[in-house]
């Protein structure tokens, strides 16, 4: 394998706690393959996100990171140019949108929706009403919940669903497991899906995108996941794991 694609929360992280002995592994997949990092949390930008991969010791820079923020973001310059963006998001999601050359404004032509842990009535109002005047409605990941340390917390997609059941619109999704944001990752890294291991917490996003594409894909179940669910769903990994630590137990895998 010439890289490897790491999701982060449920697989490096559980909310602000790195997964016992993640870092070490991150540190000993990256002494054979490429590494990148790729998250539907739009919450921090990738510099942020680099940031706070260094601070618990992985070595990681910008580049390495790809959010859903970044691909909505580029996903929106590139077929549209830059453009006029309402976000419901954090500060993460704004500043890859105005990386990407796009204004923000309560009178736009994107309506941009992501993980916002201050939403309100009047943020929903507001996308809404951008949504109905005609403005496209761009969802960063349609995941239900976020695990963190003390449980489950409510993710975009509840979000989304919210302005979805007000306008009667379904908004494209840039986020994992949708071809928006794997097309970046394989321009991003120059290779072929092929060459390319996906690894996540979560069948319907990570493994999903990873299995659409033609990437290997493999399980962690120090996230969403747990045995039974992984034998419920119609969505097969190549590869089930306890940890990231057991990634390199079979350097045959590689
Ligand atoms: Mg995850």
């Amino acid at each position: 394998m010439k890289a490897y694609i790491l999701d982060l929360d449920g697989v490096i992280y559980r909310g602000s706690s790195p997964i016992d002995g993640a870092p070490g592994a991150v540190n000993r997949l990256q002494d054979h393959a490429e590494v990148l990092f790729l998250t539907n949390n739009s919450t921090r930008s990738r510099s942020a996100v680099a940031a706070r991969l260094s601070e618990a010791g992985i070595r990681c820079k910008e580049h390495d990171v790809i959010t859903a923020g970044y691909a909505a973001a580029v996903y929106i310059r590139k077929r549209y140019g830059a453009g006029t963006v309402y976000p419901i998001g954090e500060a993460g999601l704004i500043e890859e949108l105005k990386a990407q050359g796009h204004a923000i404004s309560e009178d736009a032509d994107f309506v941009v929706v992501g993980l916002d842990r201050d939403l309100s009535y009047e943020k929903l109002r507001i996308g809404l009403q951008n949504i109905l005047d005609g403005a496209k409605f761009i969802a960063t990941n349609t995941d239900p919940v976020l695990p963190t340390e003390t449980g489950f917390v409510p993710g975009a997609g509840a979000i989304v669903r919210a302005l979805e059941t007000a306008s009667g619109q379904s908004p494209v999704v840039t986020g994992k497991p949708e071809p928006p944001i794997m097309d970046i990752v394989l321009e991003h890294l120059g290779l072929d899906a092929d060459e390319c291991t996906v690894v996540g917490d979560r069948l319907d996003t990570d493994i999903l995108a990873g299995i659409r594409c033609g990437m290997r894909t493999v399980l962690v179940l120090t996230g969403v996941e747990t045995m039974a669910s992984v034998e419920r769903s119609d969505i097969k990994p190549d590869c089930v794991i306890q940890s990231i630590r057991e990634l390199l137990v079979a350097p045959g895998r590689r």
